[in-house]
């Protein structure tokens, strides 16, 4: 695969934004800019794949588009990532025609070297071609005396009025200097860039348990700390108003201050901190009207010089001469000599000993200038040694103590300054004790939460179903098979549950085709028969119909009705079907999100069936639950759910698990195939079809990308029905009207239809046994767990089935790897729980997913232990003290409402 340049200037964006789950997308600037400019470049050179991919994730990027930019970048990820992996490579085989080290530190100023890139970083074209121009105009400089000083600053210049070639000297060297990947604090040095750069500028935002009330919500200005007003204005604007949001923001990383490097061990590419004496300061021309700002930093063993492109007149107030600097940055080995480009500068302190500043490690606040930290960190520390003895510790000491917690002072005040002897990296990696403190807050928090809300909905009277051995024998007796033990287990829970005066709130998770529907269909039998009506919302159309399909057949014989309720659909249909389940004819309602909307009112609502829950946030559940007066809900999911995750998603919810497939399933072959065992995976399929099987052959498809989509299905649809002219193929996607949709699906099912090619919207639940095997096209488009639900289409009856992935050929090797998983195992959990690995919570869920406090120091993925202790005592405290009206729990009384901003209704608990 061949790596192009115009995708490296995203390598360093996407790295960073990949790091939170593309979660903290607000914090890249220009991002839309930077993939206009590759997708322009993938154009020109007819790219199809990249021009694809980036015209999604550009399309996503505007505001409107219906795809979110997450899911966007997701599919976009892979394929940087293989760009960077072989820009890399090449580089690091190349011999070293770059200066080295040695020759750059000391020796006479090389003067050649420059065309030759150096093996730091990666590249994009556009800084190439700025190499290249600059290494015309430097072999005019290259007549220039060798300078004494090893820093890249010419001996003798003051000003920026040097004249003609020198100022173009300077300029292209201001321009080489930054050949290297965006920082965030090389900010401003981007302006100076040919490339458009995105501005990777992270928020300052406290974390979510900051204090609403009491002493730290006082603001910061008028908090007994004197605040210079442009100061506290400027913390305003980033949302850091009071005492507690400056307590409780995280550090973003940390520095090792502990020893400060001689100048002559500043290694380039590393960052470093050092301090030396300003020994020369001067303007730089960056471009007429636009000035920048150098300096050379001296020690005894060498100098560097210090850059800036972008100055203004406090420059020199900052960096006079003879004033003794401490800087942090990464040195960068130019052929100039070596530099740091927009360090981080602070005052050397004049006494030798530690400070808040230096001889320890310091932290580095999100959404502050690099030259802005010691202001922010001396504030914070401040404001830590005033307040801290002011924040309550919501957990209870008792547990706290058992834990081995640090207090929440500690903590804080831990995280602010961390101890000389705390370990560098597992501070970074917001691992450290004082950390997992705050993490453990915050899941504890979400647990507790999660636990009152589910006591609190048991406490309200709800309904009791009569549900007798009889009836249940009854109701089992209208399935056309026996249930599985795992069915039968279930179906006894819900009976018990349903039977009781408490609302029932069940989570029934089982793998795909394990059979949750023929369990649910029991549930509404029994509803049904005690004079309620029943409600079933699926997340499709097609899913919804599905269901109505399958409930009309087993309940018909009942004599029950059913009817479908969806958002599409004729006026006066609508209305019948409005009239009939407001007027009780129809007991059992199926239908989509159109169900929670209004308009729709139930005679007589008691059971609430909701199929793929996690599609659905907390939030809707809650919505069509208040439809009825408190009705039994009963949530199906097909997406195994890794435990942890379960528990903080549903931990409101009892569970019942389907382990078990009904006979006669044989296990379904997975096989990836790359572009070149295509081929053969659609001869496969033919010999499939000869056999008198059918077949799906499946495209993602995302609304903000959805015309390329749709026209690949499109093109796919056509390229296959003229590989097979003698059978019938038909494209299924979600433009199409409802009634051709049941229409292609309903001649599926009869068999008139080979293949069916369709978008996602077929995506989970249809169900067709003579269907034998799916070919997914763009693969590594989907989640692991998805990729498993729609593989389960196939393989429901007892014929051996096959599923193909194919990845497009723009995915990387890291896509193949994971589609690997689904090769090496069919079991759901085990590939939910890779897929929570590989991609994180919050991919895991998707983007929709909410009605829950953030998290911000823990991590569901890798804090999964954390969480199962937080979860364990947190049901302990909400059985024994479900109103939190103990003393010792006031403090968590107040903390769960700030958390969770009155979501909980806690009153009814408090
Ligand atoms: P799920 O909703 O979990 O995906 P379904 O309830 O749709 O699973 O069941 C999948 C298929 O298996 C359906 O065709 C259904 O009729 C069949 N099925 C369900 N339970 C049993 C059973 N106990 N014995 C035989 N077939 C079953
Ligand atoms: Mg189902």
């Amino acid at each position: 695969m061949p790596s192009p340049s115009y995708l490296q200037p995203l390598v360093a964006p996407l790295r960073f934004l990949a790091q939170s789950d593309f979660a903290r997308l607000s914090t890249v600037k220009g991002l839309d800019r930077l993939v206009k400019t590759a997708l322009e470049a993938a154009r020109a050179a007819r790219s199809g794949g990249d021009v694809q991919l980036l015209e999604r994730v550009a399309q996503a990027l505007e505001r409107g588009g219906a795809e979110s930019p997450q899911e966007a970048l997701r599919a976009l990820a892979p394929r940087v990532r293989e760009a960077e992996a072989s820009s890399r490579a090449p580089d690091a085989a190349r011999p070293p025609t770059t200066a080295p080290r040695q020759e750059v530190q000391g020796g006479p100023r090389p003067t050649s070297t420059r065309a030759a890139p150096s093996p730091t970083s990666a590249r994009s074209s556009l800084t190439a071609e700025s190499r290249s121009t600059d290494a015309s105009r430097r072999s005019g400089a290259a007549r220039q005396p060798p300078e004494t000083a090893d820093a890249a600053v010419p001996s003798g210049t003051t000003s920026s009025g040097t004249a003609g070639g020198s100022a173009r000297r300077k300029k292209a060297r201001a321009q080489g200097s930054l050949l290297d990947e965006p920082r965030p604090d090389r900010r401003k040095a981007r302006s100076a860039r040919a490339s458009p750069e995105p501005e990777v500028e992270e928020v300052a935002r406290p974390i979510a348990a900051a204090p609403r009330q009491g002493p730290l919500s006082q603001p910061i200005g008028g908090s007994g700390i004197r605040v210079p007003p442009r100061l506290v204005e400027g913390l305003n604007k980033k949302g850091l108003e009071r005492v507690g949001d400056l307590l409780f923001l995280l550090p973003r990383t940390y520095e090792d201050r502990r020893r400060l490097s001689t100048l002559r061990e500043l290694r380039p590419g590393e960052r470093g901190v050092a301090v030396g004496t300003v020994r020369m300061a001067r303007d730089l021309m960056i471009r007429p009207g636009k000035r920048g700002f150098q300096a050379v930093l001296a020690d005894e063993t060498g100098s560097i010089a210090l850059t800036w492109f972008q100055s203004g007149p406090w420059m020199r107030s900052r960096v006079p001469v003879g004033k003794r600097l401490i800087v942090s940055g990464e040195l960068r080995a130019t052929p100039g000599g070596r530099e740091m480009v927009h360090p981080e500068i602070e005052p050397a302190d004049e006494g030798s000993g530690p400070s808040l500043h230096t001889g320890r490690i310091v932290p580095v606040y999100p959404g502050f200038e690099r030259h802005e930290q010691r202001q922010v960190r001396a504030l914070v520390a401040r404001v830590a040694a005033m307040h801290l003895g002011a924040v309550e510790d919501p957990l209870p000491e008792e547990l706290r103590r058992r834990l081995a917690l640090p207090s929440l002072g500690e903590a804080l005040a831990r995280i602010h300054q961390p101890a000389a002897d705390d370990d560098l990296a597992s501070l970074e990696d917001h691992r450290s004790p004082a950390h997992r403190r705050l993490a453990f807050d915050e899941l504890f928090l979400l647990h507790l939460g999660m636990a009152l809300r589910r006591q609190g909905v048991k406490h309200e009277p709800g309904i009791a179903f009569q549900v007798d051995g009889d009836r249940l024998a009854n109701a089992r007796a209208l399935l056309p098979f026996t249930l599985t033990r795992a069915q039968a287990r279930a179906v006894a829970e819900i009976g018990r549950d349903m039977a009781r005066p408490e609302p029932m709130h069940r989570l029934l998770q089982g793998d795909v085709g394990s059979g949750k529907t023929a369990v649910a269909a029991v549930a509404a039998a029994l509803a049904v028969e005690d004079g309620w009506q029943v409600a079933l919302m699926a997340p499709t159309e097609i899913l919804a119909a599905q269901h109505h399909a399958t409930f009309a057949r087993v309940l018909g014989k009942a004599g029950v009705e059913v009817t479908l309720v969806t958002g599409s659909g004729t006026g006066s249909e609508k209305r019948r079907a409005r009239e009939a389940v407001e007027s009780g004819r129809a007991r059992i309602v199926v239908g989509t999100q159109a169900l929670i909307q209004e308009g729709i009112a139930f005679e007589k609502l008691g059971l609430v069936l909701i199929d793929e829950q996690h599609r659905f946030g907390v939030l809707q559940r809650q919505a069509l639950g208040h439809k009825g007066r408190r009705p039994d809900v009963l949530v199906m999911t097909a997406t195994p759910i890794p435990r942890t995750l379960a528990m903080t998603l549903y931990g409101d919810l009892d569970l019942s698990v389907l382990d078990e497939l009904p006979p006669g399933r044989t296990p379904i072959t997975t096989r990836v195939a790359t572009a070149n065992r295509q081929p053969e995976v659609w001869e496969a399929v033919e010999l499939e079809l000869r056999k008198g099987r059918q077949a799906y052959v499946l495209y993602p498809l995302v609304e903000a990308s959805e015309k390329i989509d749709l026209a690949d299905a499109t093109r796919g649809a056509e390229e296959l029905q003229a590989r097979w002219s003698h059978r019938r193929v038909q494209l299924l996607h979600g433009r199409l009207k409802q009634e051709e949709k049941d229409a292609v699906m309903a001649a599926f099912r009869r068999g008139e239809v080979d293949v069916v090619v369709c978008t996602t919207v077929v995506e989970v639940g249809v169900d067709v046994a003579n269907a034998s095997v799916m070919v997914i096209q763009n693969a590594e488009r989907f989640g692991l767990s998805q990729l498993h639900q729609l593989r389960g289409r196939v393989g429901r009856g007892a014929a051996a089935s096959f599923c193909y992935l194919l990845p497009s050929f723009a995915s990387g090797p890291d896509a193949r790897v994971r589609l690997e998983v689904l090769e090496q195992s069919t079991d759901g959990f085990v590939i939910a729980e890779k897929d929570l690995e590989l991609r994180g919570p919050g991919e895991f869920l998707g983007t929709r997913q909410s009605g829950l406090p953030e998290l911000s120091v823990a991590n569901l993925a890798r804090d999964q232990a954390l969480s199962a202790v937080a979860a364990e005592e947190a049901k302990a405290i909400a059985a024994s003290d479900p109103r939190l009206t103990r003393p010792e729990h006031r403090g968590l009384l107040r903390a769960l409402e700030e958390r969770w901003e009155g979501r909980l209704s806690l009153a009814q608990v408090g």
